[in-house]
């Protein structure tokens, strides 16, 4: 299989729905070999199943991003597997049903924080001591979100989460940017995914999105995925440290 990504070996965190299935696809039909993470492990495989039919190459591992030896399971499976590690990309998160400070206890707060924050921070640590082991520079793209630029995308939690992918995504980019290693964030607006389901069928919450939205609609995952793609490949070799907007325009008012 040829592709933007051919030889090219990749984990992809939270790939069993969403974004990260979407990915694991695109990903792998552009030459990739995805390794193809979730901490429901039959949906990491049903995603590994998906790919297989459409003639690409991926395992799958359960995991969890909030666990550092989960994390290294991962990408010690693609060294076993494959030889190396090219691109990590740290999207596995939780929604925090937009609850305010007040309603938000601290078990809400700590699986927020430990998923979507200390997940990625694990990923990008782990990545980077196998890129330098390596010696051959490597790619990081972290899911975080337009909760990540400002406020009211998302409640106390996972607003505070998102602007820590954010903070965390240019520092990483430039400790390790003279080394080769090239850090970005996708933050998506409102995507049809298992994480907006709920949300989608509340009428009330329809409309908001659609109205706060200048494209007047929810994103598909596969619009996150060309942008994590272009993120991962060649294409983008003088981007780092960016926080990309992929929102119909939500933050540009
Ligand atoms: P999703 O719920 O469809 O997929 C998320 C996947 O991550 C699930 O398969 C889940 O099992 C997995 N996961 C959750 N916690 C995990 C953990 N600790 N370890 C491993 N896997 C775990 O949601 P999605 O919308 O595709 O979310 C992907 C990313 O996009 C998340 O970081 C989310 O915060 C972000 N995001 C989503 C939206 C949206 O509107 N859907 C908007 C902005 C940002």
């Amino acid at each position: 299989m040829d592709g933007k990504l051919y030889g090219k070996v990749v984990v992809i965190t939270g790939a069993g729905s969403g974004m990260g299935r979407a990915a694991s696809i695109i990903f792998a039909q552009e030459g990739a070999k995805v390794v193809a993470v979730d901490y429901v492990g039959e949906t990491a495989e049903e995603t590994v199943r998906m790919v297989n039919e459409k003639g690409g190459e991926a395992i799958a591992v359960k995991a969890d991003v909030s666990h550092w030896d989960d994390v290294n399971k991962a990408v010690e499976a693609a060294v076993e597997h494959y030889g190396k590690l090219d691109i990590m990309v740290n999207n596995a998160g939780v929604f925090d049903g937009f609850k305010p400070c007040l309603e938000s206890d601290e078990a809400l707060w700590e699986r927020i924080i430990n998923i979507n924050l200390k997940g990625v921070f694990y990923g990008c640590k782990r990545a980077i001591q196998q890129f330098l082991s390596q010696g051959n520079g490597g790619v990081i793209v972290n899911t975080a979100s337009v909760a990540g630029l400002g406020a009211m995308a998302g409640g106390t939690a996972y607003t505070a989460s998102k602007h820590g992918v954010v903070g965390l995504t240019k520092q990483i980019a430039c400790e390790y940017a003279s080394q080769g290693i090239r850090v970005n964030a996708v933050c998506p607006g409102g995507i049809v995914t298992g994480m907006t389901r709920d949300l989608m069928s509340d009428p009330q919450t329809d409309q908001l999105i659609k109205q706060t939205t200048p494209l007047g609609r929810w994103g598909e995952p596969e619009e996150i995925a060309e942008a994590i793609l272009f993120l991962a490949s060649d294409a983008s070799s003088y981007i780092t440290g960016e926080a990309l907007r992929v929102d119909g325009g939500w933050r540009a008012k």
